[in-house]
């Protein structure tokens, strides 16, 4: 039985504001600044091969997605407007974590627990 969620439930009504914005043939020609809640998609030949938009923490670092199957990890844009990515961003930039949902236009940050304590954002994951 699927988890009931209001959460969920209210977003996929209403949309977020992320979207694909701007389509692109190569990665060299990805804009250097991008509209706020607007990723580009690198298609060359109409083959998606790269997302890229500006991280929603607002710190000022790029997102750089491979869509490109035959290279791992992987993430599918599952629909352009309202954006929705499969999986879920987990970066780690400059000593803070980045991992978060992007559902329907929505970003929905993935807690961490830290020391017990609750928050946005953890530092690096040790290996
Ligand atoms: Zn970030």
């Amino acid at each position: 039985m699927a988890r009931f969620s209001l959460k969920s439930w209210w977003q996929a009504r209403r949309p977020g504001p992320w979207r694909i914005g701007v389509v692109v043939a190569e990665a060299d020609q990805i804009p250097v600044t991008m509209s706020r809640y607007e990723a580009t998609l690198v298609a060359p030949h109409g083959l998606p091969k790269w997302l890229a938009f500006d991280c929603p923490c607002e710190r000022g670092h790029r997102i750089m997605l491979n869509l490109d199957p035959a290279r791992s990890p992987r993430w599918k844009v599952i629909r352009q407007r309202p954006l929705t990515l499969s999986p879920s961003i987990d970066v780690d930039s400059y000593g803070q974590r980045c991992h978060y949902v992007v559902y329907h236009g929505h970003v929905n940050w993935v807690p961490s627990y830290k020391g017990g304590k609750r928050s946005r954002c953890a530092s690096p994951r040790t290996i």
